[in-house]
């Protein structure tokens, strides 16, 4: 059974494994992204409890990007209710890379929350109730998760504002079904600024701990998210968390999770843990390698794995974690 400095060790030791991995690329089609030092490498993990176990750069800010997804999904459960928003997003893996410009083809809704289409979708409902102002709403919600106020980061909304003609044409497309408002330019505008809310890997760490105890902050002991928004979340980002590469993470890794094209990974492990890692070198997929590869060694050591037969997991952090 592993013991608290064991756990930091062994967070070390991932780091140490894998900072010299180079494979994959920073992500440079929005252009101020591409600026990114591809020598980070932060890992942060935090028990529901309150124990931090961290290493590297977890102070290094980066955008959360397609992070902001499951959590813009969870105040929209919160305000419309299951399903309200099934009408507009239904909960289907789509197969298809995250910016892919693509509706169902029976129902013309997009296939999940976590692919743009969807995620576009759920900041049209939110425009729905709170206009413009749903930018301030997202940012509270947000810093609740985090404990701390988080801030927009306005270079790379401009960078991405200037250069996002993709999800405006998913974005037209979700207007010609009636999935989104006739408010397009204003909901993009709101997309590009929660993509561009900064944050660093002791932050994504407090947000996914928060998540994992079940809708309360396990630092400042405040409820920010419904337990039955969590339960949403945590499913769609385990079948969909991490694009269309999710079947070998849950295969290899089995953590509910969420990507960014930042770099950012964060991993909710059930009541117990919260995990971030940030690497801006991601994969073909579009997932920080040296994450992806942190993640597998944390989850296979500690028996993090959903379905791990042993699932020691459960068992050291209940007992240690107090
Ligand atoms: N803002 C990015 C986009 O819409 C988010 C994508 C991502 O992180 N995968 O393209």
């Amino acid at each position: 059974m592993a013991k608290k400095h064991e756990i930091q060790f062994l967070v070390e030791q991932i780091y140490q494994t894998y900072h010299e991995l180079e494979d994959g690329a920073v992500a440079d089609y929005i252009p101020q992204l591409s600026l990114a030092n591809p020598e980070h490498f932060g890992i942060s993990v935090l028990s529901a409890k309150g124990n931090f176990f961290e290493y590297g750069d977890t102070n290094q800010l980066f955008t959360i990007q397609s992070m902001s997804k499951p959590l813009v999904y969870g105040m929209v459960l919160e305000i419309f209710g299951k399903q309200e928003v099934e009408k507009k997003i239904d909960i289907e893996p789509s197969g298809e890379a995250f910016n892919s410009i693509e509706l169902q083809p029976q129902t013309n809704r997009p296939y999940n929350p976590m692919v743009n289409a969807g995620a576009i979708t759920a900041t049209g409902m939110l425009f729905n109730k709170y206009g413009k102002d749903s930018i301030d709403f997202i940012l509270e919600k947000f810093s609740q998760a985090a404990g701390r106020n988080l801030e927009i980061d306005m270079e790379v909304y401009h960078s991405e504002s200037s250069t996002g003609h993709r999800n405006r044409a998913i974005a037209y497309l979700l207007l010609n079904f009636d999935m989104i408002p006739d408010y397009v330019v204003q909901i993009l505008e709101i997309y590009f600024a929660q993509c561009s809310i900064l944050v660093n890997c002791h932050d994504l760490a407090t947000i996914s701990a928060t998540i994992a105890n079940l809708g309360e902050n396990p630092q400042t002991k405040k409820e920010v998210f419904s337990i039955d928004a969590i339960k949403d979340m945590l499913s769609v980002m385990y079948t969909c968390g991490l694009y269309d590469n999710t079947g070998r993470w849950v295969n290899e890794v089995g953590i509910p999770a969420k990507s960014g094209v930042s770099g950012g990974i964060f991993g909710v492990v059930n009541r117990q843990l919260g995990i971030a890692t940030y690497s801006p070198k991601l994969d073909f997929f579009g997932n920080s390698s040296r994450g992806i590869a942190a993640f597998r060694m944390l989850s296979k050591e500690l028996g993090l794995h959903a379905f791990d037969c042993m699932n020691s997991g459960s068992n050291f952090l209940s007992t240690l974690l107090k």
